[in-house]
């Protein structure tokens, strides 16, 4: 390699230039830092980490709380992803998954419930204004 300072070739594996003496260690730890994924490797990120975005949307509409957090959970997802921080992205995706399906299972069961309690109350009402006729 050559020194990018003077110019002068030396060894590959040199700590410093034997010509000015400037230190490449430095340098060396500064390169090591892992690079920040590029535009494809961020596309792919969007099309393998699933931020449940619907599933958080369908979980408001069934129990409030659970679907606002799924769906804080699920924008947090798209911002590692742009970030490049695809671990952190994976694990906001699973807790919007589960955020979500907590709101659409307890939202089911509400709605499953108020179901049978309405028509259980309906056929009550209605055998009660029933015994008034005989
Ligand atoms: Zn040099």
């Amino acid at each position: 390699m050559y020194c990018p300072q003077c110019g002068r070739q030396m060894p590959d594996d040199a700590n410093n230039c034997p010509n000015c003496g400037r230190d490449f260690r430095q340098e060396g730890q500064e390169s090591m830092e892992p690079p920040r994924p590029g535009r494809s490797e961020i596309a792919k990120a969007y099309g393998t980490i699933p931020n449940h975005l619907a599933l958080s949307i369908i979980a408001i509409f069934l129990c409030l709380p659970f679907g606002i957090a799924g769906l804080i959970q699920s924008l947090k997802v798209d911002q590692f992803i742009r970030s490049g921080d695809f671990e952190a992205a994976k694990m906001f995706s699973e807790k919007a998954k589960t955020y979500g399906m907590i709101g659409v299972i307890v939202g089911g069961v509400l709605i499953v419930l108020s179901v049978i309690l309405s028509v259980v109350f309906g056929f009550w009402v209605f055998s009660w204004m029933g015994r008034f006729r005989y």
